[in-house]
């Protein structure tokens, strides 16, 4: 018997088990995937206060020794559902079940889905969420990035260090990212922007191999031959698990406050899977606080209640 079962071992979650067991209580944190989450496809990171630059790989690793090291447990399980069997909150997983007290939902968000034909059958065969992870592939190649936040430009900042063109494709005019990043790809020979355009078409037999493009104000298409195809168009929840247990908004974020409440007694939520304005390392971390806090406090309480 767990005292909180943790779904999800990104920065939120992570941060949930070092509050938790620091409190004294029996954690099991459950990933699907990896640790870390999102920062560990980030090159770096340098808006964390308090620390300069690191790597978003060396601050995923550091956060989940840090957890370990307390003495939380780590599963690579997928969370199915959770169950209500008298008083015990029973989570079903894609190996086990595991009994607890309480639960935090802390699973994240996804990469969203261009949604042209064939993106599914070519990721990873020149479709990519990750250019950290996948852009050293591309040493020498043309690739394109299509997105206009953050994560495209900084992406696209990636890739011009190995590839030989970057083009960035963007639906608007304007870039939803920070300025001072579009200053930076506007310095860089390799890079080309394509704005008010979208891709249409995926080409290529068992790889990418070119790209239509469509201008928004004229509708005419044009054929770019480029070896990859950087996907990052924003991200979005997946809570359909847990539809049944909490209550979602109409994007499927968990609905919850900064006190990390959700509508079920006994179940916290942090980080960007919650309703929420803000979706940075710092907010998921600081809602791993308060959620394992609150999820704390939720425990001492049944303790101390007469039987
Ligand atoms: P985002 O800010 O939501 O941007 C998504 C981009 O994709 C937008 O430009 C959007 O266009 C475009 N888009 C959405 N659907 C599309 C479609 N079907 N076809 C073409 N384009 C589409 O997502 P993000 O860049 O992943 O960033 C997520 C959050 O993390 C943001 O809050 C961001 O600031 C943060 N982040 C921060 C850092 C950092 O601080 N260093 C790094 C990465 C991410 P529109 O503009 O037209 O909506």
């Amino acid at each position: 018997m767990y005292d909180i079962i943790i779904a999800g071992a990104g920065p939120a979650g992570l941060s949930a088990a070092i509050y938790g067991v620091r409190a004294g209580k029996k954690i099991l944190l459950l990933e699907a995937n990896v640790y870390g989450g999102q920062i560990m496809s980030a090159s770096d990171v340098e808006n964390y206060p308090g620390i300069l630059r690191i790597t978003g790989y060396e601050l995923a690793e550091n956060l989940c020794r840090q957890a370990k090291d307390l003495g939380a447990e780590l599963k690579y399980e997928k969370v199915l559902g959770i169950r209500e069997k008298e008083g015990v909150k029973c989570v079903q997983t894609s190996r086990s079940e595991y009994d607890c007290r309480s639960v935090i939902l802390a699973t994240g968000t996804r990469n969203r889905r261009l949604q042209v034909e064939r993106e599914e059958e070519l990721t990873g065969s020149g479709i990519s969420y990750c250019a950290v992870c996948d852009g050293a592939f591309y040493r020498g190649k043309d690739t394109a990035v299509v997105g206009g936040g953050n994560t495209a430009l900084e992406d696209a900042v990636f890739l011009s260090e190995y590839c030989r063109t970057v083009y960035l494709i963007h639906r608007r005019a304007k870039f939803r990212g920070e300025e001072s990043l579009a200053e930076v790809l506007r310095a860089k020979e390799n890079i080309q922007f394509i704005l008010e355009s979208q891709v249409v078409c995926l080409n290529g037999t068992s790889h990418l191999q070119s790209i239509l493009i469509k201008d928004n104000h004229t509708g005419g298409t044009r054929e770019l031959f480029v070896s990859a195809l950087f996907i990052a168009v924003g991200q979005e929840p997946d809570n359909r698990a847990f539809s049944n247990l909490v209550a979602l908004d109409e994007h499927g974020y968990i609905r919850a406050a900064e006190d990390c409440l959700t509508s079920a007694k006994g179940v916290f939520t942090a980080g960007d899977c919650r309703t929420k304005q803000v979706r940075q390392l710092t907010t998921a971390a600081a809602d791993g606080a308060a959620a394992a806090l609150a999820a704390c406090s939720y425990l001492n309480k049944l303790t101390a209640a007469p039987a």
